[in-house]
């Protein structure tokens, strides 16, 4: 979807800064980051919400959670710890529609979140 700025991200259309990549995702730095270590890890393929996702991204969707600890590792917060997160529609904060696994890192996380 050319109108989508991960999309853009996956295609290099929009430049970021890239953590790690394979055929199926793109992992980089969140923006606007809120731990020490915050990346986001997406698929190539477009998908809006998890809400959306079908029996056929099963596999794919496994993929983000591997790249999700892989990409924690990578920077070096996997011992001390992290979080993984998919924000989902407007009650669970989702802002940009196509789905990204936040990780996030590098300090202690509070827990509920707010
Ligand atoms: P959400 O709120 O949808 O769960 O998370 C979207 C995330 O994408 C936010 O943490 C936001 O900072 C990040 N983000 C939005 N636009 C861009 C962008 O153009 N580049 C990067 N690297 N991160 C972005
Ligand atoms: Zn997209």
């Amino acid at each position: 979807m050319t109108d989508c700025i991960f999309c853009r991200i996956a295609t290099g259309d929009i430049p970021a800064q890239i953590i790690l990549e394979a055929d199926s995702w793109v992992a980089f730095h969140d923006l606007n980051a809120q731990a020490p270590q915050h990346a986001l890890v997406i698929p190539r393929r477009h998908i809006a919400t998890l809400d959306a996702a079908t029996e056929d991204d099963r596999a794919l969707l496994g993929e983000l959670m591997l790249a999700g600890a892989a990409v924690a590792r990578h920077l070096g917060c996997a011992e001390t710890g992290y979080r993984t997160v998919m924000n989902c529609n407007a009650d669970g904060g989702q802002s940009v529609y196509h789905i990204h696994l936040h990780v996030l890192g590098g300090r202690r996380l509070a827990w509920p979140p707010g």
